[in-house]
């Protein structure tokens, strides 16, 4: 394609450095300002003016840049508020990134009660129809969903003034084109439309060519975002499970998103972290929608704080606050590395990222590291001593924050009854090791249990031995199947398993640790409403 038909502007050489600069009304500027937003962002000062003077518009710039209120600013300020026919389309890929975009759009539109409706798969048509029925301005949805919508005639575009393909790349990734096409035809000719997309691969270009008029393009290039408050490290190691292992625990108070290649490593990784005791979600396209949405939300409010997944789930997703990026296998290329580590190290805060190789691999990490024209520091994995000494700092801090709230009186009669007999460092230590080791502590070598190693450390309550088992509810086996098989084959009491906690993919069950050799042995391989079962001891996390 030939840039003839597309002109390219440079909002970096504008003077523009404020909303007030671009011409937008003031009720706007003051919903702006409730968002917290203070200036516009590259993509926005170059996009805005452009759109605001009816100019159909291509805008790249990467995940993370503010493309959403690129569109929705120029969007707002320009609908009819009186006018209750859909005047604004926006096709986004995903229902996550509908909504998102239904939010934003909604909160700069506030002041103005513009109405808006995100449409997508998985949720009740019928309540997305009655939403329409009521006259809405702004529709954003998933071309599948939209198309349902024009098949049932439920919504009507012929009053469309603006028509955004969001995050165009990845819709293109998704198989969408054709549904896009088939929409796209359905809107009055006459109308403004803009594109958004992190890249640009050719296909889209020709979409632009085919649907948009003399569109003008806003590019914002990489080097601009490779954000300085990231610290890039990189670990050689060929156990990459131990390194990252050791590296949650010798860090605190993270919220991290680790990368894998495929879905199937995506599980892979979520499990073995399980069976260490990390408790980590996992995220990709094999998800129904409400999985999707659960595992979300828990990232979100910070109920769970490892969320591992593919490029492809993870993309355009905006959440806030995450400390580390993780790249448990290498980015592809230089590009989606940049657009992986620019999840961390937003809104001026410092973020890190952790590029994990095997020694294969690192040609690869040099020719990142080239072209990104950064470089990535060679870390050093935590030693066993780095992450017992870290336990010990831990143990101290939490026993300073103890000895200052200074409300453990209730307690010193037990050491001054103790204190006849024994030294205070060692009544000291002797609690300590208690309240670590709880009744583990107490058994002397007689009446240590003679269980194995692996079933003596599971994080299981007294007297039980908690097991991991790859089944979990995504397979449709409830506890009751659970609880009714191992009581069957190993024949012992359904009411003598204690606890069961079940996750998508696996499930962790407890069992008297006299029977635990014995169910192991009879579950391993064998089968649980047809689904074939591992059953191995899980690990504490210490
Ligand atoms: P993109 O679509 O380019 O991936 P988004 O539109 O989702 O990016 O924006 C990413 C985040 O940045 C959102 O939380 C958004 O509210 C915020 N944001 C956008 N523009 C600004 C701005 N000018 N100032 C501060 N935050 C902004
Ligand atoms: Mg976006």
């Amino acid at each position: 394609m030939t840039e003839t038909n597309i002109e390219m502007t440079k909002p970096e050489d504008s003077a523009i450095t404020s909303f007030e600069d671009l011409n937008i009304e003031y009720k706007i500027l003051t919903a702006l300002k409730d968002m917290g937003f203070e200036e516009p962002s590259p993509i926005q000062k170059g996009a805005i003016p452009l759109a605001l003077a009816g100019e159909d518009i291509i805008g790249q710039a990467q995940t993370g840049t503010g493309k959403t209120a690129a569109f929705g600013i120029p969007i707002v300020q320009s609908l009819d508020e009186k006018d209750r026919h859909v005047q604004a389309l926006v096709m986004s890929p995903t229902r996550e990134l509908c909504i998102q975009v239904a939010e934003e759009i909604g909160k700069i539109g506030r002041t103005k009660r513009i109405r808006v409706l995100p449409v997508y798969g998985g949720q009740p048509i019928e309540r997305q129809i009655r939403n329409l029925r009521g006259g809405v301005q702004v529709v954003i949805g998933t071309p599948g969903r939209l198309l349902d919508h024009l098949h049932r005639g439920t919504i009507k575009l012929d009053h469309v003034k603006f028509l955004v393909l969001d995050e165009a790349d990845e819709m293109l990734d998704m198989g969408f084109i054709e549904d896009i096409e088939t929409i796209i035809k359905q809107v009055p000719v006459d109308r403004q439309t803009m594109l958004f997309s992190a890249t640009m691969p050719r296909p889209i270009l020709s979409i632009s060519k085919k649907y948009m008029r003399a569109p003008k393009l806003v590019a914002i290039h990489k080097e601009i975002v490779t954000a300085p408050t990231i610290a890039q490290y990189y670990y050689e190691t060929r156990d990459k499970v131990d390194g990252l292992c050791r590296i949650l625990d010798t860090t605190d108070d993270f919220k991290m998103i680790i990368f894998c290649r495929t879905k199937k490593g995506v599980d892979e990784l979520v499990i073995a972290l399980a069976t260490r005791g990390y408790q980590a979600e996992g995220l990709h396209g094999d998800l129904s929608q409400s999985q999707r949405d659960r595992v979300m939300k828990k990232f979100r409010q910070n109920e769970v704080d490892i969320l591992v997944a593919t490029d492809v789930a993870a993309r355009g997703l905006d959440i806030d606050n995450i400390t580390h990026v993780v790249n448990f296998d290498v980015p592809q290329d230089p590009e989606s590395y940049v657009h992986r580590i620019g999840r961390t190290g937003r809104a001026g805060n410092t973020g890190v990222s952790i590029t994990f190789i095997t020694p294969r691999e690192f040609r690869q990490l040099k020719l990142i590291e080239r072209t990104i024209k950064t470089k990535i520091i060679r870390g050093v994995l935590p030693t066993d001593e780095n992450v017992l000494e870290r336990q010990r700092e831990q143990i101290i801090s939490k026993m300073q924050s103890v000895l200052e709230q200074d409300n453990f009186h209730d307690y010193l009669p037990i050491v001054e009854a103790l204190e006849k007999d024994y030294e205070i460092s060692d009544i000291a230590a002797a609690a300590l090791k208690f309240m670590q080791e709880g009744n583990k502590a107490l058994e002397t070598p007689e009446s240590k249990s003679d269980l194995p190693d692996a079933l003596s450390n599971t994080g299981a309550r007294p007297g039980m031995v908690r097991l991991f088992i790859n089944v979990g509810r995504s397979a449709k086996v409830t506890i009751r199947d659970i609880i009714q098989t191992i009581s069957i084959e190993a024949e012992i009491p359904p009411r003598s398993i204690g606890r069961i906690s079940m996750y998508d993919k696996f499930s962790f069950v407890e069992v008297p640790a006299e029977s635990a050799e014995k169910v192991i042995g009879v579950m391993h391989r064998n089968t649980i409403r047809g689904y074939r079962v591992n059953m191995e001891p899980a690990r504490a996390r210490e």
